[in-house]
């Protein structure tokens, strides 16, 4: 009607249309929005769009509900304001590699940690399913205080299981055979975990099975290569992210074959010895001479394969570099301890009280190999996920997620692309990139304001102002009194009082 009328005048009277255009324009667009509220001239960093200077981003409920330039979403003074000006606003983060189990007492102060530092999404790759599930229920009962946490329940190894409960916690399931491993996929099919993780000690017809399992129900298949196979051949049967980038240089060499035969033939095990103490041997008897004899044209064939397959890879580098470099020495480390509650940072420090600056050579170019392949990958376009290992290797939840982006950058992709890695590429990864991972008009609200730009440095993803979970404004003071209580050992849910 208004567009009629002023179409009508703007063809008899040119000058009064205009005019009258105006004016029915600027009051149209002055738009107050009842029940929400709206960040004011912020630079909004898109994973895809890049940055974008000068928004208005109206939320309301959970979800963004009007998102526009300053000068074409205008915003009645009515509104409940939230002055954007010099800051950024980034989707939230993910930390796409995390356990709960293993460590439980810490589990409990867990969401807090990955919240206050601006984690909003998490996935648990491995630990018992009842544990993980009452865990991730009570995330999904508190979307606005807790972080969505996705799960994959147990790791589904092999006969000789590497986490098995005697030394290292017990995070697996043996299978001692494709019948079992058939048996105990379907039942974790049946119990509703959100993907898959195969393991290192699995023979390839019990790989294969659980692939099969995993592409019938469209879960992703995580996992690590078994050493009784090669990477191409596990990324082809449907091994869709690599953690680690684990045994992946294991294949990248010109005698690979008898490597594999070599394996295959530990693997019986004829000594009956753990599953840990099998891998360690394994690992000992071939890593180290792998990467020192790196075929290029094979090593670019399976960096080819995975890009074929859209396998996303998951290379934590903070778990090799953290140990490795012992950057836990370092006292911009030793601070991330205070965000921890009291037992577990005296039990770290005793733990490493007797540690020294000694850095093993072979690990450090074993660190550094890791490195380099990330940055490979994504200059070959390979999905690359942001996730750590924590709580091991003393990574800090929440913390050390801003590091392993750090280290992507060092790697050698742009701030940007290791933004993506947190944001938009484990969305993707779990088929949700239609409501979250971008800053987009009706996504999920869960987004972080950062008072500086972290596409000129992306360590500044560290400097929030506040963080937005499933549309629930917590600002800094309120992140830091959360951060105080934890450790002081005040709360085990505080968010929730
Ligand atoms: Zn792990």
């Amino acid at each position: 009607m208004l567009q009629c009328i002023s179409g009508i005048i703007s063809t008899k009277y040119p000058f009064y249309g205009f005019l009258m255009m105006g004016l029915l324009l600027s009051c149209r667009s002055e738009i107050y929005f009842e029940g929400a509220y709206c960040i004011k001239n912020v630079d909004v960093i898109d994973p895809l769009e890049g940055l974008k200077k000068g928004v208005n981003v109206v939320v309301k409920g959970n979800k963004i509900l009007r998102i526009g330039k300053v000068g074409e979403l205008k915003l009645s003074p009515k509104n409940v304001i939230i002055e954007g000006k010099d800051k950024y606003l980034i989707p939230g983060l993910w930390d796409s590699h995390v356990h709960f189990y293993f460590d439980q007492q810490l589990a409990l102060h867990m969401p807090e940690l990955f919240l206050s530092n601006g984690i909003t999404s998490v996935r648990d790759t491995g630990g018992a399913f009842h544990y993980m599930d009452s865990i991730r229920q009570n995330a999904l009962m508190h979307p606005k205080t807790h972080p969505r946490v996705k799960i994959a329940g147990p790791l589904i190894d092999g006969n000789f299981n590497v986490y098995d409960g005697s030394v290292l916690p017990e995070l697996s399931i043996r299978t001692r055979d494709v019948r079992e491993s058939i048996a105990e996929t379907e039942k974790l099919v049946v119990k509703g975990v959100d993907f898959l993780k195969a393991y290192e000690m699995l023979s390839p017809e019990q790989f294969e099975a659980i692939a099969a399992i995993a592409a019938r129900e469209k879960l992703r298949l995580a996992g690590h290569v078994p050493l009784s196979m090669e990477i191409t051949h596990a990324i082809s049967l449907g091994l869709n992210s690599l953690e680690h980038i684990k045994n992946l240089e294991l294949e990248a060499v010109k005698n690979s074959d008898s490597m594999l035969l070599a394996r295959r033939d530990m693997l019986h095990n004829k000594s009956l010895l753990s599953g840990r103490q099998l891998r360690a041997n394994i690992h000992r008897a071939q890593k180290q001479f792998a990467v020192d004899h790196i075929a290029p044209y094979t090593y670019q064939n399976i960096l080819d394969t995975i890009k074929k397959y859209n396998s996303y890879q998951v290379p934590t580098l903070s778990i090799y570099k953290v140990p490795i470099y012992k950057i836990f020495r370092e006292p911009f480390w030793r601070k991330s301890f205070e965000l921890l509650p009291k037992t577990t940072r005296d039990q770290w420090e005793k733990s490493l009280l007797g540690s020294n600056d000694k850095i093993n050579q072979a690990q450090k170019a074993f660190s550094d190999w890791i490195q380099k392949t990330t940055g490979a990958m994504a200059k070959a376009e390979i999905p690359l996920m942001a996730g750590t290992d924590t709580p091991l290797g003393y990574l800090t939840p929440g913390f050390s997620l801003h590091y392993e982006l750090e280290l992507m950058v060092e790697s050698g992709l742009t701030e940007l692309q290791a933004l993506t890695t947190a944001t938009l590429q484990p969305a993707k990864y779990f088929r949700m990139e239609d409501s979250l991972g971008l800053v987009k008009k009706d996504y999920i609200a869960d987004l972080i304001l950062l008072n500086e730009n972290p596409l000129e440095e992306i360590a500044r993803t560290r400097d929030i102002y506040a963080v937005i979970k499933d549309g629930n404004f917590i600002d800094k003071a309120r992140l830091d009194q959360l951060q105080k209580e934890i450790s002081e050992g005040l709360s085990v849910s505080a968010l929730d009082q």
